[in-house]
């Protein structure tokens, strides 16, 4: 039996791996054409997932790459009132560590013979166990599984769901070597999450592994076509960090400061989710994981969701070798409930980001009682 992976994201890597520990072949196509031919982005919060990379037999290389500090946290007011400030003690549990999103994929790519992953192979078209690629290939499969993330095409083979806008556009910016740079700022920052929120904006600012800070300005409430609207030039960065600090009125000049000593790079990201407990009819043959199932607000769950899927599949299929379709309704059935589970915790999240007082319901978030 053939199964072929589209997607070498992390959901459809730890699916590989766990079919590459029980002895089943399996084949990564990956649209990229090499693993450092896009940048991955920053970091990850890692929980629940960890039970995915414990079955992938990589949790001790987990820990070494993980950055325990990160799980630091600091929460702010627009006016510059903090409400929380709490570092992680050297010996805290790894419960939540941060890892940059590059490493975990290069631990899961290490650890994977390397020609199950096939670059270069972006995935059109799927009928009668016949795969096409848009380089004019083709491959055959007997059990294809979607792993191609937010956009996937493999998805409309199973429903006609379609991300939708949630009303949130996020910019994303960043500081460069903050410590060498702007010392004074990255001592504000600190060693894991920085947060602002309030009036129907945040400011997320965070440390990466590699000494930038990432910085994303979420604007909610605002329409699909906000960017086109919002007066931000992104094609001269110097004015469109002016912009944005104009998009901050009453702010506290220290958050002011930090879109100030921003780099040039000025990413706009539209986010879109998948419904709420999304299903669809088992059908032989064919299957989603991650983000391609289960797209959610990015508020610490789909990478994590991403990983068990994989981890989880990889596990019904070798337990039922002979008989793929039994294997996939049981993953699905687990999946589907899990998923929804966390996408509804997603979507109470997203809306007390967007409250007014978004700072106070988050604070009470984390201090109950
Ligand atoms: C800014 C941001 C921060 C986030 N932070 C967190 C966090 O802290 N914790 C958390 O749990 N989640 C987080 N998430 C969510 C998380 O990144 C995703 O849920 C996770 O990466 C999904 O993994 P995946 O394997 O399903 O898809 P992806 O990681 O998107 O991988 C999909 C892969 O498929 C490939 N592909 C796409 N189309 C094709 C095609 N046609 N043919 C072949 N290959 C194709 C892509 O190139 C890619 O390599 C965040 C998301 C964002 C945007």
């Amino acid at each position: 039996m053939t199964i072929a992976i589209v997607g070498a994201g992390l959901g459809g890597l730890a699916l590989a791996r766990v079919l590459h520990v029980k002895g089943i072949d399996a084949v990564v196509y990956e649209r990229e054409s090499s693993r450092g031919a896009r940048g991955q982005g920053g970091m990850l919060d890692i929980h629940s997932g960890q039970r995915a990379l414990r079955e992938a037999g990589l949790i001790d290389q987990f820990f070494a790459i993980a950055r325990g500090e990160g799980q630091d946290m600091r929460l702010l007011e627009p006016d510059g009132t903090l409400l929380l400030h709490e570092d992680t003690p050297d010996d805290a549990p790894l419960e939540r560590p941060e890892v940059d999103r590059a490493d975990l994929r290069n631990l899961l790519l290490d650890s994977l013979p390397e020609d199950i992953v096939r670059w270069g192979r972006a995935f059109e078209s799927a009928d009668n166990g016949l795969l096409r690629f848009a380089d004019g290939s083709s491959a055959t499969y007997d059990l294809l599984v979607g792993a191609d993330g937010a956009h996937s095409r493999v998805r409309a083979l199973l429903t006609d769901a379609r991300p939708a806008h949630i009303g949130q556009n996020v910019v994303e910016v960043g500081i460069p070597d903050i410590d060498r740079t702007h010392p004074h700022l990255a001592e504000m920052v600190g060693r894991g999450n920085y947060w602002v929120l309030g009036n129907g904006l945040s400011l997320a600012a965070q440390r990466n592994g590699d000494g930038r800070v990432r910085i994303g300005l979420s604007f909610y409430n605002t329409a699909e076509d906000w960017f086109a609207t919002s007066g931000i030039p992104f094609d001269d960065p110097a004015a469109a960090r002016a912009r944005l600090i104009e998009l901050l009125p009453g702010w506290d000049s220290r958050f002011t400061a930090l879109i100030a000593a921003c780099d040039d790079t000025v990413v706009p990201r539209s986010i879109t989710t998948l419904p709420v407990g999304l299903t669809w009819p088992s059908t032989p043959g064919v299957t989603l994981l991650g983000d391609a199932a289960h797209l959610m607000p990015p508020v610490g769950e789909g990478a994590n969701m991403a990983l068990l899927d994989g981890a989880l599949l990889g596990l019904a299929l070798a337990a039922d070798p002979d008989d793929f379709p039994t294997a996939v309704k049981e993953y699905e059935r687990e999946m589907f409930e899990r998923t929804s589970a966390a996408a509804r915790m997603s979507a109470d999240m997203q809306e007390l980001l967007t409250s007014p007082d978004a700072a106070q319901k988050m604070l009470a978030f984390f201090q109950p009682g």
